[in-house]
């Protein structure tokens, strides 16, 4: 396979995961994977009482710094694999919760579930103008992706406002390969349009344990398929350009 192996999302056991964090670096150097980003979940809406989630300034600070250390390790090593900080946040808490808890500073990457209407949009561009008002806004931005999106949301009606949304956020759009009726070929139109207007892809697995860090070939094929690639090469400029 030569294409760049990416899996932006893979959750370890400080939500539903299976495995910690070191267990998960440790495969993904195993199967020679090299962009990765753990996206543990964040939530407080009916999810919060079904799934372990990052609930505390506490957890979120010993998630932060336990990646951190995964950093360094691979840096030390002069390993080729890039790990990114991540977070999965349900659009479904409520905007206090996650403005108490959440830094985006904190992360490379922020994953967005659950965006089905344009009051979702709303939500989202509240919290990303709260977030910079109240932190000093700078270029170390997270970059930002809606998981598993499901395309029929939209496809109908809402597309005008989805598209320049995405666009003025530079916001990916998931290839993800537990979801993978999302980017079936009867939403063939909705990935011309990505394509048209630039929008980046990305892949990402959910993982939940190490046997599904590596199912990255049929979403880049899909990516192939809709001919995307560019725009996938645009997302990971964009994650070569990150500082740890
Ligand atoms: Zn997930």
């Amino acid at each position: 396979m030569d294409f760049p192996r990416l899996n932006l999302h893979i959750h370890s056991k400080y939500s539903d995961g299976r495995n910690s964090i070191k267990q998960i670096v440790r495969e993904s150097i195993e199967y020679g994977l090299n962009y990765i980003a753990i996206t543990d979940h964040f939530t407080n809406s009916w999810k919060a009482s079904v799934i372990p989630t990052l609930n505390s300034k506490e957890k979120l600070a010993n998630y932060i710094l336990e990646i951190k250390q995964c950093q360094n390790y691979l840096k030390r090593k002069n390993i080729n694999l890039r790990l990114f900080k991540g977070i999965e946040i349900d659009i479904s808490s409520s905007e206090s919760y996650i403005l108490n808890l959440i830094n985006p500073y904190k992360f490379d990457i922020i994953l967005l579930e659950y965006l089905e209407s344009p009051e979702g949009i709303a939500f989202i561009k509240n919290i990303l103008k709260s977030w910079k008002k109240k932190y000093h806004p700078n270029k170390n931005f997270p970059i930002l992706g809606l998981a598993h999106f499901d395309p029929s949301f939209f496809i109908y009606s809402y597309f005008d406002v989805l598209i320049p949304f995405l666009r003025e956020y530079n916001i990916y759009i998931e290839f993800n390969s537990s979801y993978s009726q999302y980017y079936a070929r009867k939403f063939q139109d909705f990935f011309l349009k990505l394509k048209e207007s630039s929008i980046l892809v990305a892949i990402g697995c959910d993982s939940h344990n190490l046997l599904d860090l590596m199912n990255i070939e049929e979403p880049f094929n899909k990516i192939r398929d809709y001919e995307l690639e560019d725009n996938l090469g645009i997302l990971i400029n964009r994650l070569e350009l990150r500082k740890d």
